[in-house]
């Protein structure tokens, strides 16, 4: 009896051994463990969808960008996508035709996207902010706070299974970091226990376009972790 235990035991150990080296050898370096009290498990709230996040949004005056907009860039894609990619904000194009990514670094991102296989409709992509700042600034702390909620609802309506960051404000957002994105690309990090793996803004390729081959092989790395996972 005594043994079987040790038995079970030792297989369990084995197990979350074998599963934590897997993830490491992924590029996972933290994982969001929980201990699953009572407690600390609320009665879950229903999964949201887009459209009701998009409603809940409404016509946002909740900072200071809505008196610089001419329309939300809430944002378009797969409402089940596997992947989805998170920028910094709309910039004039994306203002003018409220999609984000649709300017010339969003041409980019479609490269990239169809150079990984995939096209534009196959993913779902968005910003930490869904309004344009003046003169494309970057956001600040009080425009992201008042987004995030809007962000994290997008994503839990999702339910994507990876998430790519593009640039420094989209991963420092989601991962609560001031690390420079020159540190953070090229490895996965867990957000809410999905892996999201950081790399270098489209925008910043176009003036960087010796990094193209570093995003390349960012998101090779994240082709073959989505293939592995299945
Ligand atoms: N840059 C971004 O970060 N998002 C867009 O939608 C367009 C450009």
């Amino acid at each position: 009896m005594a043994t079987d235990r040790g038995k079970a035991l030792r297989e369990i150990v084995g197990d979350l051994t074998a599963y934590l080296e897997a993830q490491r050898s992924l590029g996972v370096e933290f994982l969001d463990v929980r201990w699953p009290t009572a407690a600390a498990q609320p009665a879950r709230a229903p999964r949201p969808t887009l459209p009701e996040v998009r409603e809940e949004l409404g016509e946002c005056t909740r900072c200071k960008l809505h008196g610089h907009r001419t329309q939300i860039v809430f944002g378009v894609g797969n409402p089940a996508a596997h992947l989805v990619f998170v920028g910094e904000a709309p910039g004039a194009d994306e203002d003018a035709q409220g999609e984000p990514f649709v300017g010339r670094a969003g041409q980019l991102l479609t490269k990239i996207i169809q150079a990984m296989g995939m096209q534009r409709e196959d993913v779902y992509i968005c910003n930490i902010i869904k309004c344009r700042p003046p003169n494309n600034r970057t956001p600040e702390a009080d425009e992201i706070l008042a987004c995030q909620p809007f962000l994290l609802k997008q994503l839990q309506a999702i339910g994507p299974r990876f998430i790519c960051a593009l640039g420094g404000p989209a991963a420092q957002t989601l991962l609560k970091t001031k690390e420079p994105i020159s540190r953070l690309r090229g490895r996965f990090f867990d957000f809410h226990g999905l892996p999201l793996l950081p790399t270098f803004h489209p925008a910043y390729l176009l003036r960087n376009p010796h990094e193209k081959k570093t995003v390349w092989e960012d998101m090779k790395l994240l082709l073959r972790t989505m293939q592995q996972a299945g």
